[in-house]
This record gives C-alpha cells, sequence and structure tokens, in this order.
C-alpha cells in the first residue's frame, strides 16, 4: 500500500463498533476487572490491553498506532504535548554524569530543560553546530547517551545530516532522538535515516486545527517497554478527546500537507524577490543551509519557513507586522490559519555564528489563498518601508 493509503487505512477495526468509523472517546481511569486473579495477571503485563486510564484506552491506542504507520516505526506513545515527548525520551536515558550533545537550532525549550532541570540533575549538555554532520564523533564522549537532532531546526531551518550524525552517534553508543515536527512526520522517514526515537508536536500539523495539545514518541519495538514505563512513572497521559483529534487529523494530513507545501512555496519565492529580504530560509531553497541534504533526505516541505531580514528597527518590523490582515501573531503552527513572529536569530545561537544581525520573520503558511497572503505581506512591507 502507498503511504496515502495507509493513513485512511490504518488504526481501523471494520466490523466492530456497530461499523462506525471512527473509534469513539474513551475517557477512563477506572478500569475493573471480575476477579482477584483476573485483577493480578492484568498487573503482569500492564502495558497491554487496556489496564488503567493513563496507561491508555483505546482511543490513544489508535491514535499511537496511526502514527506508528506514519512515521514508519512499530510502536508509539502519545504524550500531552511535544515538550513532554521531549522530556519523557531524554529523561527515560539519562541519569546524573551522563552527556547530551543537542543541536544548537533546537526548539528553545528543549535547550532550556537541558539548561535548567537536567543540568540540576547533573546531566551536562554541550550545544552543537546544525551543520556538523559527521564531524559531531569529535563531540562524543564516553558518557554521551543522547545526540538530539531537530531538522530543519526551529528559527533558521539549517537541515541537518541527520544519517551521517547518526552513524557517528551510534558507533560511541548513544541514542539519536530527532524533533521531527516540521517534516510531521510525512516528508521524512526517522528510521531509514538512523533515528532511535522520533518525536513530534502533534499539537502541530497532526492536530492541525489549533485547538488540541499531543505529543508523540515513535520508535521500534525494542525501545517501547523502557519508553512506556517512563511515559507511565512520570505521570503523562495524552488527554482522550486531544487524541482522538489526533487521530482524525492523520487522516486529512496528506492532502492538508500539499496545501501548505504548495502555498509555502509560491511564498517564498515571492519573498526571495523583495529587496527587504537577505535570505530565504526555507529547505527547497539553495539559500537555507542544508538545502542538499533536505533533497536528498526529505519528500516535501511542510509550510513552516523563514525569511531573514535586513537589519531594521524594531519599531519598523512592528508597523508590519501589527497591520497584518491574515497573518496573526502566536506561538505553535501548524493548523489551518498563517502566523508570522519576528524574532533574532544571532543572540540565541551558542554553537555558531548566524551570520546577520536583524530579525528573521518565521512564517506559517496555512490554507488561505495565497495570493491574498502576498497582498498581506505586500501591504506589510510597504508599513515597514514607510516607518523607516
Ligand atoms: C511546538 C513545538 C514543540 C512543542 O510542542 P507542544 O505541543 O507545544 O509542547 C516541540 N518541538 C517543535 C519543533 C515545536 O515547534
Amino acid at each position: 500500500m502507498k503511504k496515502d493509503t495507509l493513513l485512511a487505512t490504518t488504526a481501523r477495526r471494520p466490523g466492530t463498533n456497530f461499523g462506525i468509523v471512527n473509534p469513539p472517546v474513551y475517557h477512563a481511569s477506572t478500569v475493573v476487572f471480575p476477579t482477584l486473579k483476573a485483577l493480578h495477571d492484568a498487573g503482569q503485563t500492564p502495558f497491554e490491553g487496556v489496564y488503567y486510564g493513563r496507561y491508555g484506552t483505546p482511543t490513544t491506542f489508535a491514535f499511537e498506532e496511526a502514527v506508528a504507520t506514519l512515521e514508519g516505526g512499530e510502536k508509539c506513545i502519545a504524550l500531552p504535548s511535544g515538550m513532554a515527548a521531549i522530556a519523557c525520551a531524554i529523561m527515560a536515558h539519562v541519569q546524573s554524569g551522563d552527556h547530551i550533545l543537542m543541536t544548537d537550532n533546537a526548539y528553545y525549550p528543549t535547550i532550556k530543560l537541558c539548561q535548567g532541570l537536567l543540568k540540576g540533575f547533573g546531566v551536562e549538555t554541550t550545544y552543537y553546530d546544525p551543520m556538523i554532520g559527521a564531524g559531531i564523533a569529535e563531540l562524543m564522549r564516553p558518557n554521551t547517551k543522547i545526540v538530539f537532532t531537530e531538522a530543519p531546526g526551529s528559527i533558521t531551518f539549517e537541515v541537518q545530516d541527520v544519517p551521517a550524525i547518526a552513524e557517528a552517534a551510534h558507533r560511541g553508543g548513544a541514542l539519536v532522538v530527532m524533533d521531527n515536527t516540521w517534516s510531521a512526520g510525512y516528508f521524512f522517514a526517522p528510521f531509514e535515516h538512523g533515528v532511535d526515537l522520533s518525536i513530534q508536536a502533534a499539537t502541530k500539523y497532526i492536530g492541525g486545527h489549533s485547538d488540541a495539545m499531543l505529543g508523540t514518541i515513535t520508535m521500534a519495538e525494542k525501545h517501547y517497554e523502557h519508553m512506556r514505563r517512563t511515559a507511565a512513572g512520570l505521570g503523562y497521559c495524552a488527554a482522550p478527546d486531544d487524541c482522538y483529534l489526533g487521530l482524525r487529523g492523520v487522516r486529512s494530513l496528506a492532502a492538508r500537507l500539499a496545501r501548505h507545501q504548495d502555498g509555502a512555496l509560491r511564498i517564498a519565492k515571492w519573498l526571495s524577490t523583495r529587496p527587504e529580504v537577505e535570505a530565504v530560509l526555507h529547505p527547497a531553497f539553495p539559500s537555507c543551509p542544508g538545502h542538499d541534504t533536505w533533497k536528498r533526505d526529505f519528500t516535501g516541505a511542510s509550510g513552516l519557513f523563514g525569511v531573514q531580514l535586513k537589519d531594521y528597527p524594531i519599531n519598523a518590523i512592528a508597523a508590519m507586522t501589527d497591520g497584518m490582515e491574515h497573518f496573526a501573531m502566536g506561538y505553535s503552527w501548524g493548523g489551518f490559519e498563517s502566523l508570522i513572529v519576528p524574532s533574532a536569530p544571532a543572540p540565541m545561537r551558542t554553537a555558531y555564528r548566524w551570520p546577520w544581525p536583524g530579525q528573521a520573520l518565521r512564517l506559517h503558511i496555512g490554507l488561505e489563498d495565497p495570493d491574498d497572503l502576498i497582498t498581506d505581506l505586500e501591504r506589510g512591507f510597504a508599513r515597514l518601508n514607510a516607518a523607516l
């Protein structure tokens, strides 16, 4: 079966539940057993079947199965947010005295987790240049347990050479964890490129409508029991309604992504002609670091990209952003609506130098007509120029 057929077919149980296509939303804490023996037996394998609400319900399991199919993994665990998935995947594999290699362009709260809680627990983190590739071998230490990748990275969109990094990480005995949110698990097959644990903020494209908080960790069978035990032990439990929305999102993911991709490519191309733009940070453009790696390893692009602007004063940037008709300002992305967020990448980077001092705009291209979005940006640039 081709991928899009799989996404329509996975995790369905024809002939059950009165023939209704989607599973119901099970709300559960207590699960009761008829005898003491049944209760004890179920406790021997708490991660099989339905045992206790925190360990998941049939709604959770259907969503997990669908995401495992999407990413080409054997198992998936749903978590209450993308950040919970990141924290859980890392904390399951480090102890005091261990070392993490973290890409310098990771989602910023991931970096803050390393700088704060994990540092306090005695776990040391070294940040690396996302374009390091096989050179990561030189940063590996005997106590390096995790090499964390994100491609393309947050804000600056460098595309990492994940296979080269994974090869060096595995040689040194470390696990490769990837934040695969940008590709939605659709445009990048993590397990064909050396990833051990693939994380998504399913809050983004899988949810797709800006109304659910959800994270996933997808993996091979051999990592499952330890990860499930850690997630349950830390108390992580994805909400049943959000799992339901996530499963619904998987069904329409391919169709939505095709539109996000087309709109983003058109708008990025238009932006590349603008005098205000220093560089288009879209992996499909040669100006984006790692463009060749993207061409080799990815099968497409989602709707999130950046543009580095010339070094304009912040009041001129605000004149642009504050008057937008269609691009709203706010965090998260992956929904049907377009978003714009400015930020200055240079001060955020500690392991390499970002070449431009000014602001970069992060754009999420939603499902609106691209012509309306271009008009909105054009008027925004006019306001920016008038404020100089
Ligand atoms: C949003 C985001 C997260 C965190 O997801 P939440 O569901 O908001 O916790 C993690 N990684 C990336 C790349 C993100 O964009």
